[in-house]
């Protein structure tokens, strides 16, 4: 019965996804669902992107949290459309919560949206919304056991971005067991290695996304 009842939620999630998808194809706009457990960074990794950026790409951020509007006032200090959903306890966001709030983005005017998925490593794997694309953001602080530990989250993710590398020398991560685990989970993943603290490796990130988008 319990199996029943959540083929249903994701059946109806598929629908509202695909008219998601529908609005996101006549407006133009390449959507990102941005995934992560929580701490791994996300808001930090839009605010350099959105900074790196510097006006190539037209932005805006859907901020999903479970409660609180801290992401999006850092979002909107940058001077980007950003719209703040609170779940109230869901872990994840699904394709109905964006729906409800497309209306409020200036679509037509915006090349490339974000949707911060709220921190989770494991459920927003399991809800389209209708992006282009997932990724997933991992923090090397939270060990090199996390791809082979949470695989969908992998398997689904067109990329990967690796932050806090400037706290490689602290840890005994191997950068090399992440990627080679993320690559058996999702063969073609494109992997990046940055610190949102110093910079690093962020421009080879946003070269990347300015071609995917255009
Ligand atoms: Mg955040
Ligand atoms: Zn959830």
């Amino acid at each position: 019965m319990k199996v029943k009842v959540v083929t249903r939620i994701l059946e109806a999630n598929e629908r509202i996804a695909a008219d998601n998808r529908r609005i996101f194809d006549d407006s133009g706009v390449y959507v990102i669902n941005l995934m992560s457990a929580p701490g791994a960074g996300k808001t930090s990794l839009l605010e350099r992107t959105i900074k790196e950026l510097n006006k190539k790409l037209k932005v805006a951020v859907i901020e999903g949290d479970i409660a609180g509007t801290q992401d999006a006032e850092r979002i909107g200090n940058l001077g980007v459309p950003v719209i703040q959903i609170n779940t109230g306890g869901a872990c994840h966001l699904d394709a109905n919560m964006i729906n409800e709030v497309l209306g409020e983005l200036p679509l037509k005017e915006i090349e490339l949206l974000f949707i911060e998925n709220v921190g989770n490593l494991v459920c927003p794997a399991e809800f389209n919304v209708g992006e282009d694309m997932k990724m997933m953001l991992l923090s090397i602080t939270e060990g090199d056991d996390k791809p082979l530990k949470y695989p969908l989250m992998f398997q689904e993710s067109s990329a990967l971005i690796l932050n806090k590398i400037d706290l490689l020398q602290y840890t005994n991560v191997s950068i090399d067991k992440i990627k080679k685990d993320a690559m058996s989970l999702s063969p073609s993943i494109k992997i990046f290695e940055i610190s949102c603290k110093t910079g690093e490796g962020i421009s080879e990130w946003t070269d990347w996304l300015v071609k995917k988008v255009k």
